[in-house]
């Protein structure tokens, strides 16, 4: 089931006519991707309306602005693919397809050439985006990554070479984590996946790698993925190597609701992952539709730690895509936090946020404040491309509808603190940009 195409599942064929138009309609623009097991033991079917699977993974009418719903309606009517393809296109570009600055800023380079599967924002933690792990077991209607599936090339991440990629590390000793994302790494067949890691195993290179982590959404949509596929014992096998190794190895796996933690088949492959020694931290974005309840969040982390899961993050959800449809405002969202919080043993509060990614870091809203006579929303960074921002507790104007960074203006003075400092950042990416781009022309 793939962006465009009509599902075949029989589930989606009992569904009411209007829903699988409009699963079509909004297909054509935000990819769509589910798999048996999604379909057949996360989603009540009963009550699919409601059923945050349900929301996760399949397409609504709400899910496109009324605008572009009708658009891209009209043009799948007129029966013509490169003119639907088209219209599909403009939407897409309308929708913030690469937010927070990610290709200006974060792309690095060496010797002049762009290492385009590549993001350094912060010192220690580099991101790499292996070229065959960029999709995914099944698509989540909110992703920030869909231009990658969606086959935007101009602006898909992808790197062929782990070689660049170990010589990059070994020109930056500050990074002592990499972190293997996607798309979904774990969608690698494991002849592929070996090879990434290969050069991490044998200490010939000169790299500071100390950590080796691996985002995937692989326990919430295949943990067959580790039980019964062919080649389950085999990356199983590679793990445990990792960790005897001396190498940290996490997963940093993403959980969107608890009842992705409760299936036979997922507690099985937890298990099993964990025997190797690695380690399972786990995070979510806090979306509408899915899981904007405290109640929910308690639970999933408790199930969590019940199934020794250490909680990480908590997000608030990007501004791109179907955005309108999952934002929560940033205070909803700290009283979200909070509230599920206090429920919770201090074993679950590893978990930090609510926290935005935003073009200068990971900013934490720490709640709302008075200072003198004025009402406040604290902030603090968690993680900033100037490490010497993390830590520090800033103040914006209290907005009780401001869902992102920029819809915040400082309290106190005339820009953030950052800001004077994040601008110069920028102009030296550009410079920069220029530069490499003169090199490789
Ligand atoms: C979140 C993130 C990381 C990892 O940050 P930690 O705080 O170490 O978990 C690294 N790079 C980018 C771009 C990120 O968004
Ligand atoms: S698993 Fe992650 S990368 Fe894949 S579609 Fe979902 S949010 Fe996006």
């Amino acid at each position: 089931m793939v962006a465009g195409q009509f599902p075949k599942h029989p589930q989606v064929g009992l569904l009411p006519e209007a829903a699988r138009n409009a699963i079509e309609v909004v297909g054509n623009v935000l990819p769509f991707k589910a798999n048996n097991y999604v379909v057949d033991e996360l989603i009540d079917w009963s009550n699919y309306e409601n059923d945050p699977i349900f929301n996760l993974i399949f397409p609504n009418r709400d899910m496109l602005l009324p605008g572009h719903y009708q658009e891209m309606e009209a043009a799948l009517q007129t029966g013509d693919r490169n003119h639907a393809k088209a219209v599909s296109h403009q939407i897409r570009l309308q929708l913030n397809p690469h937010p927070a600055a990610q290709v200006e800023l974060n792309v690095p380079s060496i010797d002049g050439v762009k290492l385009t599967g590549i993001q350094h924002k912060y010192r220690e933690t580099l991101l790499f985006f292996p070229s065959s792990g960029q999709t995914c077991h099944s698509y989540c209607t909110f992703c920030f990554r869909w231009p990658q599936f969606v086959g935007m090339n101009e602006i898909k991440f992808a790197m062929r070479e782990t070689e660049l990629l170990v010589r990059y590390l070994e020109a930056h000793q500050e990074v002592t984590d990499i972190l293997f994302t996607g798309g979904d790494p774990m969608i690698m067949k494991f002849e592929v996946f070996k090879q990434y890691i290969a050069p991490f195993l044998d200490r010939k290179n000169k790299t500071n790698i100390q950590s080796i982590r691996i985002g995937t959404k692989s326990l919430g949509f295949w943990p067959y993925k580790f039980t019964m596929d062919e080649e389950a014992d085999k990356f199983l096998e590679l793990f445990e190597e990792i960790v005897k190794s001396g190498i940290n190895l996490a997963f940093m796996a993403h959980f969107n609701h608890p009842s992705e933690l409760r299936t036979p088949a997922v507690h099985e492959a937890i298990r099993r992952l964990r025997n190797t020694g690695l380690q399972i931290r786990t995070q979510s974005p806090l979306l509408r539709h899915i899981n904007d309840d405290p109640i929910v969040w308690a639970e999933m982390w408790r199930e969590q730690v019940n199934q020794n899961c250490i909680p990480y993050y908590m997000f608030i959800a990007r501004n791109t895509g179907a955005k309108h449809y999952f934002e929560v405002p940033l205070v909803r969202a700290w009283q979200i936090f909070r509230e599920a919080y206090q429920q919770v043993s201090g074993l679950c509060r590893t978990v930090r946020g609510p926290s935005m990614s935003a073009t200068p870091g990971k900013i934490q809203i720490l709640g709302e404040a008075s200072v003198g006579e004025e009402k406040v929303l604290a902030l603090r960074f968690l993680q900033a491309r100037n490490p010497n921002w993390v830590g520090r507790p800033f103040f914006a104007k209290f907005d009780k509808t401001a869902s992102w960074l920029t819809d915040l203006s400082p309290a106190f003075d005339e820009e953030f603190f950052y800001a004077a400092e994040l601008r110069e950042m920028y102009a030296e990416a550009m410079l920069n940009q220029a530069n490499t781009n003169a090199i490789i022309n």
